[in-house]
């Protein structure tokens, strides 16, 4: 099952450009956190993260597996940033990288940047939030213009796109009112907004009313397009209510989504795998991954699949690396969940309750027939 799977490209479709300056330790491990707070005498390579990235990204710098952390970074600096990018995210056997360009994208690689870099096709999903922020700081006159600036620039970029992505989650969390708001109530949480921001009192979207209007004027856009609304759930960032990230919370937008033939990629889902797996069951348009949460379980990642897995219908699961920033979290992102795969699907076939064959075609469905049903790639 190992070698059938290691065989397999995938469709990484959640993941993130990245850097190209050359990374000293505390750079290097600020990148392996994603709350990073360091704690004195300690380090990052002290985690389940730490110990795979030694264990399979060592070998692909020419260092044994289980290399001293200064080693592994002492050598990285010794080598050109592009030869580390194109040795870790060119070895993962991804086809597709499907990239979200809405986080700190000045500081890492474009869609174009990653295609020069590793050779793989790599594509455009558009942050919705991002947008509208990107909107104010243009210094629209008042709410409206903040709104119809807001419609026509996304309406734009979806063009190009394969996906949008909210991060409501982050920045609400769920526990919001899901109906769409009416567009005075919009201008006038606009207004609001912009004077905050002039005031420095904001500094980033999180009125509930506009992330509602940018919610369902994505969802419109994918239900033209028809391509995938992301949404990202529980652990991802560190400044988050995660009792309210549940996304069976979100259940009436979803709902409402499924009735537009809208499909909803729930991203990550650590740690409601189960809440997660519900959704996929009984909405047509639901659609989940462990994303990140493989790369930072890093050994127990077998164990985090095998829930997803547990009520997941086949046809409804995705793979992602989520990788941000660091090359080794794209080529860690493939190897441990072709490993964590390969270790579900040997088990079940050992205990007689599929056959070698259906593991392969269920392999394969999670690997990129998936994603490629949902996604114009
Ligand atoms: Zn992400």
């Amino acid at each position: 099952m190992q070698s059938y799977i290691d065989s397999l490209s995938l469709i990484d479709h959640h993941c993130h450009g990245v850097v190209t300056r050359p990374l000293d330790r505390p750079a290097f491990e600020a990148l392996m956190s994603e709350g990073h707070k360091p704690v004195a005498g300690c380090t990052q390579f002290d985690k389940p993260l730490g110990a795979v990235l030694l264990r399979w990204c060592a070998p692909v710098l020419g260092l044994p597996p289980h290399a001293e952390p200064e080693d592994y970074v002492a050598t990285r600096l010794k080598l050109a940033p592009d030869e580390v990018t194109r040795r870790l995210v060119g070895s993962t056997g991804v086809s597709n990288l499907l990239i979200d360009t809405g986080h700190r994208s000045d500081a890492i690689l474009t869609p174009e940047g990653m295609t020069h870099a590793t050779g793989l096709d790599a594509r455009e999903v558009v942050r919705i939030e991002a947008i509208m922020e990107e909107v104010a700081r243009l210094g629209p006159a008042d709410g409206a213009a903040l709104r119809k600036g807001f419609d026509a620039r996304l309406e734009e970029r979806a063009k190009g796109a394969v996906g949008l992505k909210s991060i409501v989650a982050y920045r609400t969390t769920f526990d919001i009112d899901q109906t769409p708001p009416g567009v005075a109530e919009v201008d006038r949480a606009g207004d609001a907004w912009l004077k905050a921001l002039a005031d420095g009192s904001s500094r980033r979207l999180e009125d509930p009313v506009l992330i509602r209007h940018a919610l369902f004027r994505a969802g419109e856009l994918c239900r033209t397009h028809r391509y995938p609304l992301q949404l990202h759930v529980g652990f991802g960032d560190a400044d988050i209510l995660m009792p309210k990230c549940d996304p069976t919370v979100f259940t009436p937008f979803i709902a409402q989504m499924e009735k537009w033939d809208v499909p909803i990629t729930l991203l990550h889902c650590y740690p409601f795998l189960r809440e997660a797996a519900f959704l996929a069951e009984v909405f047509a348009n639901v659609y989940v991954d462990i994303g990140v949460i493989q790369n930072f379980t890093g050994p127990s990642a077998p164990r985090v699949l095998a829930e997803i897995m547990e009520l997941t219908p086949f046809y409804k699961q995705l793979y992602s690396s989520d990788a941000f920033g660091l090359a080794e979290l794209h080529f860690l992102g493939a190897r441990v969940f072709r490993n964590a795969l390969a270790s579900v699907l040997h088990d079940w076939i050992t205990r007689g309750e599929i056959t070698v064959k259906k593991a392969e075609s269920i392999a394969r469905a999670i690997a990129s027939e998936n994603a490629r049903r949902i996604y114009p790639v």
